[in-house]
């Protein structure tokens, strides 16, 4: 078995029984991005110096007897973490100047588990969008078919760990961003519970709903990195103080007697055929593990996309105020005043949908309007987040597919950004409730494409989820289809 399609825990056996050093894996990886990435464009910058030495590092610590599961692991964080030294562009013109002065909790705890960093991905620009083609740096493309997108906004760390060019990488969702390109890429990806990962250097888009997760081949790699990740950091106010229980001991418990909810709001006449019968199928897997599923009503689902639509774009309008062009991040030249200062950076620096949201949300703010439009929509989201933790007091967790459609083909929906925000319908809700989300490879469609489902739990239930993709990926073998669809396309 080639070393790129093994898995951590197979990764790390071989580390340990020195089968391989962590500098030769990584530089087996550094060298698989310089060969294959300009077919993806998946990183954004890649940190070849870092990598050697942080696995140098690790290969010395595996030789004393005393490293973890993750030391020598390589790693690509989406370029929305801040990392010292190294430029963090959150996919913005803006921000292309920007080498962060220090490390985000994120970055920091798993290179304190000894993870070694080969780079920074690419993503739609301050992770707004679902197909990466938003991102200054071009489109990403989809490694099961390359004129499709990855879906977004971690695209970039979707195809790189699709595409074998990383062993697992983090992500970001605010409305979907991780869970919808795993399900576009074949993936196992995890958005826990707001406040379980700090947010401490993670760029901000919308702040009540930004959370920083991971993207994985499979569940147990996924539960391995998200455990590392979590914890309370004080430089986080809004990171919780309550420990969140470790996945990984998890992972053997059985389904049998689990409860799953169905929402009737998420598999609409108009679902996708392929979609609906991977739901079926999936249903059909869970059901043979002993789970059981029952009916439930979402109603307020309905008005997420809404929702979130007003909410989102009022958080980003306010967060992105601070790119002015004097403090950091992209100035115009020879700027006549201080006024012209102000217009011209954030003219030139911002792409046109961060443009569009900062229109919205700036105006869904304005005295008069926000009665109406922004203080309904927070109405709206206590109402959701109660018919969810209602949802929750009959089923242990709800299904349902990650996103409408599989992958489309890039440019399909630039010149219609609503087509592009339906696509959040079924993620959504998880982030505007706070809740945790996995999505999970469950099938294909006829033309090789994947298809990813969606399971969510009430607050902190991460170890179910990751629990019930492991169950799933031991009875089933999408997750290793995938990985033999992408080689076939590489070679
Ligand atoms: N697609 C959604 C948006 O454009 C979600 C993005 C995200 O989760 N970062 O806002």
């Amino acid at each position: 078995m080639s070393m790129h399609t093994l898995s951590i825990s197979q990764m790390a056996k071989g580390l340990r029984e020195g089968e391989f050093t962590s500098e030769a894996l990584t530089r087996h990886y550094l060298a698989r991005i310089e060969e294959l990435d300009d077919e993806y464009n998946s990183y954004i910058t890649v940190t070849p110096e870092i990598a050697i030495e942080q696995a140098k590092a690790a290969d010395e610590l595996i030789a004393t007897g005393n490293a973890g599961v993750l030391t020598g692991i390589p790693i690509a964080h989406k370029d929305i973490f801040c990392t010292k030294g190294v430029r963090t562009s959150a996919g913005s013109k803006m921000l292309d100047n920007f080498i962060s002065p220090y490390d985000a909790t994120a970055v920091s705890k798993l290179a304190q588990s000894g993870m070694v960093m080969l780079g920074k991905t690419n993503m739609d620009e301050f992770a707004m969008g679902s197909t990466n083609e938003s991102s200054f740096y071009g489109a990403t493309t989809n490694p099961f078919n390359t004129d499709m997108i990855p879906g977004g906004s971690s695209g970039g760390s979707a195809a790189a760990v699709a595409a074998l060019l990383a062993p697992v990488a983090t992500a970001t969702d605010t409305g979907g961003s991780i869970r919808q390109p795993a399900s576009h890429c074949g993936l196992t990806g995890i958005k826990p519970t707001y406040g379980a990962v700090s947010r401490f250097g993670m760029i901000a888009f919308a702040s009540s709903l930004d959370q920083g997760g991971v993207v994985a081949r499979t569940a147990e790699d996924a539960a391995l990195v998200l455990d590392a990740m979590m914890g309370h950091d004080p430089l986080d106010s809004t990171s919780n103080p309550t420990a969140s229980p470790a996945t990984t001991a998890s992972l053997g418990d059985s389904l049998q007697g689990k409860t799953i909810g169905v929402p009737t709001q998420f598999l609409s006449d108009n679902l996708d055929a392929d979609v609906k019968r991977v739901f079926d199928e999936t249903r059909a897997t869970l059901e043979s593990l002993g789970a059981q599923f029952k009916e439930t009503d979402l109603a307020a689902a309905e008005q997420a996309v809404a929702t979130y639509y007003v909410i989102a774009p009022a958080e980003a309008s306010a967060n992105l105020s601070r790119y002015d062009g004097v403090k950091f991040g992209y100035r115009c030249k020879d700027p006549q005043d201080l006024q012209d200062l102000y217009l011209r950076s954030r003219s030139e620096g911002f792409g046109d949908e961060v443009k569009r949201r900062i229109l919205v949300g700036t105006y869904a703010l304005s005295a008069g309007y926000y009665d109406a439009y922004y203080r309904k929509a927070q109405q709206v989201r206590a109402l959701l987040t109660q018919q969810i933790l209602a949802a929750f007091e009959g089923v242990d967790m709800i299904m349902g597919p990650t996103a409408p459609t599989p992958a489309y083909e890039l440019g399909d929906k630039v010149n219609d950004p609503v087509a592009t925000y339906l696509e959040d319908m079924f993620t959504i809700p998880a982030n505007l409730s706070g809740i945790p989300a996995i999505s999970f490879a469950a099938g294909f469609t006829e033309s090789g494409l994947p298809i990813g489902m969606q399971l969510m739990a009430p607050h902190y239930g991460e170890a179910a989820l990751l629990n019930a993709a492991h169950q799933f990926q031991l009875a089933t073998n999408f997750h290793v289809q995938a990985v033999e669809k992408v080689l076939e396309v590489q070679a």
